[in-house]
């Protein structure tokens, strides 16, 4: 049978083939340090859970309006105001079955054959892909990592073409850890306004910055940047909500109501009472976030105190997410080779960083307990010692 052609140019998650023969070893009783987790290892707080359980007893189990129910549209539009010095109104915005399908539902709409679409790398895997399958074209910015692995406004100025519609930012990012200052952001901005080029802001991890890093919305930059942007946000990553599948972005107008045809044909609405759990995530208060950065925050300090004292390894110190990438080609392995003897060797699940198109650096995850942590870097810091 012939597959569509669309089907056949992606390319399989390596991030999900790692993980799988990490979960065969455990399964087979080995001590498996995994810091592969693109979630947080916390359980979503309890009056969420709660939230969403009382939604179910009292029957919210029917469809919803497609981009959401009304409440929680206000609720995201006074969060925007709140945290983010965004105006929206709650027409603008549309919830959806996680950030990824927002970020894919933004670049459906917006992106057709002959597009291309700017995306800095190391990059988060799935946008390349996204891109691929609205007929576009991934153009990549190879960041430097004495720039923070941040794109500068010429990177982004001498990436662009006629054919430029879009390009994405992810501020604090994956898998870097990169959190873009102010200024950076404005004179990327500044960049964009001038071809009039769409800007995919994925703020996924806005909550989770360290060392005083501020997270700046791109959209918030100036009228002419919420013209141009599509903001990205969920639950999964402040909420510890990866399952629920719930996120959400906000659009100039046009572009959001487009989004919500394509939602509306696609997969309805987001899940009835897991939108009744988003909303009590942003109507409580915001403790048991800052109780998981702060978390996050003294994993972060560790695993940097550890990995900076390998030799022939570098790394930039991450300001936010819960990554840490670790340039790892002085050690003379690919990045799967490396990962792979790792894994086979001492029984720790890295991610290549192949998958983020950068094959000189490897990504772990401190989305894990502090004893998996120490444990998992006493046996990294061995077999570098024996490359
Ligand atoms: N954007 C980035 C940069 C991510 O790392 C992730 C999750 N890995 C997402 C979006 C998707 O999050 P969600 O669970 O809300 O789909």
């Amino acid at each position: 049978m012939e597959l569509a052609q669309r089907a056949t140019i992606l390319t399989p998650s390596l991030t999900l083939s790692i993980d799988s023969k990490a979960k065969a070893m455990k399964a087979e009783g080995l001590d498996v340090c995994g810091f592969g987790a693109g979630e947080p290892d916390f359980d979503t707080p309890e009056h969420i859970k709660a939230a969403a359980m009382a939604a179910l007893e009292r029957g919210f189990t029917k469809y919803t309006p497609s981009s959401g129910i009304p409440e929680l549209r206000q609720a995201i539009a006074d969060k925007f105001l709140a945290d983010n010095n965004l105006t929206y109104k709650p027409s603008q915005i549309i919830v959806s079955n996680g950030a990824k399908h927002s970020c894919f539902n933004a670049i459906l709409a917006a992106c057709q054959p002959g597009d291309e679409v700017i995306i800095p790398a190391p990059y988060w895997l799935s946008y390349p892909e996204m891109v691929r399958l609205a007929g576009a074209e991934p153009v990549f910015v190879q960041t430097k990592e004495e720039n923070g692995w941040k794109m500068t406004s010429e990177e982004f100025q001498d990436a662009m073409t006629p054919r430029t519609k879009m390009v994405i930012i992810n501020s604090p990012g994956n898998p870097t850890g990169s959190v873009y200052t102010k200024a950076e952001l404005e004179a990327l901005v500044e960049v964009a306004e001038e071809e009039e080029i769409l800007i995919l802001s994925d703020e996924i991890y806005e909550k989770l910055t360290y060392d005083g890093a501020e997270h700046v919305s791109v959209a918030s930059l100036s009228p002419e940047a919420h013209d141009l942007t599509i903001t990205i946000n969920g639950f999964s990553k402040a909420y510890a909500m990866t399952g629920w599948r719930l996120g959400y972005l906000a659009a100039p107008e046009p572009i959001a109501k487009a989004i919500d045809a394509i939602q509306s044909h696609s997969t309805s609405n987001p899940c009835s009472f897991a939108q009744q759990g988003g909303l009590a995530a942003l109507k409580a208060g915001q403790g048991p976030v800052e109780d998981m950065r702060s978390e996050f925050d003294l994993r972060r300090q560790y695993m940097l105190s550890r990995v900076t004292g390998i030799q022939r390894t570098s790394v930039v110190t991450p300001k936010g997410a819960f990554y840490v990438l670790m340039n790892i080609s002085q050690l003379g392995l690919s990045s799967t080779n490396f990962a792979d003897r790792l894994l086979s060797k001492h029984h720790v699940a890295v991610v290549p960083g192949i998958a983020f198109g950068d094959d000189r650096t490897i990504r772990l995850s401190y989305a894990t307990s502090m004893d998996v942590i120490k444990k998992g870097l006493d046996r990294l810091d061995e077999f570098c010692r024996t490359l």
